[in-house]
């Protein structure tokens, strides 16, 4: 049966307008939720390209020599313009990435905490400026980087291409976006949010494609800056091909939370962090939590995990996963993990769900007894799973950590201060929480994990995009010629 597509085809935005693709190679867009045809997506080529960093090098002239003060005006508009069609915005996200109506809102709120950062930049990039010597003047500017690029993935269709857009474009670059071809639709709209705001034609131009964009991206001589945010196996692609081309790039990965509860931690409020970290956004957080390490006799957290995890049920409170691949992939790792001797205290494999029999649903599912060597304690699921291991020591449980390849986010459930700041100290992971289940820094604290979860220096939200963003201009100065020559003048 051919179905007929929800939405018009998605264009590429190139210099202030929807363009057609060079392309006659194009993807479906499915939604999650249904399976029913949203749209179909260009795989651009390389021309398609060139024609965005045209414009952007074009832009970036007039763009750039804007002073901050004025340009962040187009984010305080475009923040407005995210508050007033937050509702339309949210259902696009739920619809094409198959979250909840519920977390679809919360990605549109946390978009709008992001612009809200951006307009703080002029009050961050004051640079400095000091007599260094009679009548000698050093001073230091930030300065944009030129046409810079931001790869994004399915899992924040908004929230993480928000991450880049606002921060880089305030601090004065052209972007060219390539958004996940899996969810294409939201950043259609917000680039046409943008142009309402006045952001002016070229400065963001947006590519849709596969991987042969992301490596046109990657080799092409008049992008400065690649940033990335995938999994682990692309982030390492992308980073050696941009660094191999001279490129500054920032590659954030994929991740194995773990999350260490000690057996005095309270127990209903432990397992509704834990049941919320694991099931939040079907578990397509690279913050969720994947993994559990209980400390001691943790039996009674555990059986409240189980109660609250019940609570969470597939299409009404728990989205969909983003393909059936997906789905078959997570519930593949739970057959596994059975296979290797786990055992399942909650099944989400095959869930029934009534009107949405098309979609692609993996209810919660907590396993316990996993130990280190099993696929489900190594690997990233990117489901609603949590694996459930078990030690004596606190040390033996930061072992199991610390000896995962990733370091995105660790978590630890106690009332013991002591017990709390040792593994603040002593987790291998970026970001560290405690009696928090997604340890997420808002702004204007940044977000970036460790190890195998980014490649690349600085993190890529808050204060310290601003290094990525822009480079450093010394200046030195003298205007008064009764000051002579001395030394370093
Ligand atoms: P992905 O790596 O498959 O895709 C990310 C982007 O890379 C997409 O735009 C895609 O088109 C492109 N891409 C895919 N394969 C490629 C290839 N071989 N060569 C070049 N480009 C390629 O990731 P995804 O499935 O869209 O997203 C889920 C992953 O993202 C998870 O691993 C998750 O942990 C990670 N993630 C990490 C963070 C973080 O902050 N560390 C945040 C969100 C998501």
């Amino acid at each position: 049966m051919i179905q007929t597509m929800k939405y018009g085809p998605v264009k590429n935005f190139i210099d202030g307008a929807f363009v057609e693709s060079e392309t006659s190679k194009i993807m479906q867009v499915i939604s999650p939720v249904d399976g029913s045809l949203l749209s179909e997506v260009p795989m651009s080529e390389a021309s398609d390209l060139d024609l965005a960093v045209q414009s952007a090098k074009a832009a970036f002239k007039k763009w750039s020599a804007t002073p901050i003060k004025e340009r962040v005006q187009v984010f305080f508009r475009y923040k407005t313009l995210l508050e007033k069609n937050l509702v339309e915005l949210a259902k696009l996200v739920e619809e094409e990435n198959g979250k909840t109506y519920t977390e679809a809102v919360a990605e549109i709120e946390k978009s709008i905490e992001l612009t809200e950062f951006a307009c703080s930049l002029p009050q961050l990039i004051t640079g400095e400026l000091l007599e260094v010597s009679k009548g000698i003047e050093c001073r230091t500017e930030y300065v944009p980087l030129g046409v810079v690029a931001s790869i994004v993935p399915f899992n924040f269709p908004s929230m993480v291409p928000n991450w880049t857009i606002p921060n880089a474009i305030a601090l004065g670059n052209c972007m060219i976006m390539k958004p996940s071809e899996k969810v294409p639709l939201s950043v259609g709209r917000l680039a046409e949010l943008l142009k309402e705001a006045g952001l002016p034609d070229g400065v963001l131009n947006v590519v849709h494609g596969d991987s042969a964009i992301v490596e046109a991206i990657c080799d092409h001589p008049g992008i400065e800056a690649v940033s990335f945010v995938g999994s682990t196996k692309v982030a390492k692609i992308v980073y050696k091909r941009a660094t191999s081309n001279l490129k500054r790039c920032l590659a954030l990965g994929g991740a194995k939370n773990h999350l260490l509860v000690l057996p005095d931690a309270i127990p209903g409020m432990t397992a509704q962090n834990i049941t919320a970290s694991m099931s939040g956004c079907a578990g397509q957080r690279c913050m969720a939590a994947s993994a559990m390490v209980g400390v001691g006799n943790v039996d009674h957290i555990i059986d409240q995990l189980v109660i609250e995890a019940q609570k969470v049920v597939p299409g009404q409170n728990l989205g969909a996963v983003i393909s059936k691949e997906s789905k078959e992939r997570i519930e593949a790792y739970i057959t596994s993990a059975e296979k290797q001797g786990a055992k399942i205290l909650l099944d989400g494999r095959q869930p029934n769900v009534p009107g949405k029999e098309n979609g692609y649903y993996v209810g919660p599912t907590v396993i316990d007894f996993v130990t280190p060597d099993m696929d489900v304690a190594k690997e990233e699921i990117f489901g609603p799973v949590i694996s459930i291991m078990r030690t004596k020591t606190l040390d033996e449980a930061l072992a199991i950590e610390n000896a995962n390849a990733y370091g995105n986010a660790a978590s630890v459930f106690t009332q013991n201060g002591g017990a709390a700041r040792y593994v603040i100290n002593n987790a291998s992971a970026g970001m560290v929480g405690v009696n928090v289940g997604v340890p997420v820094p808002r702004e204007p604290f940044s977000f970036g994990g460790w190890n195998e979860s980014k490649f690349g220096v600085g993190d890529i939200t808050g204060k310290s995009s601003i290094e990525f963003w822009t480079k450093l201009k010394k200046s030195t100065t003298k205007w008064n010629p009764e000051a002579g020559v001395n030394w370093m003048s």
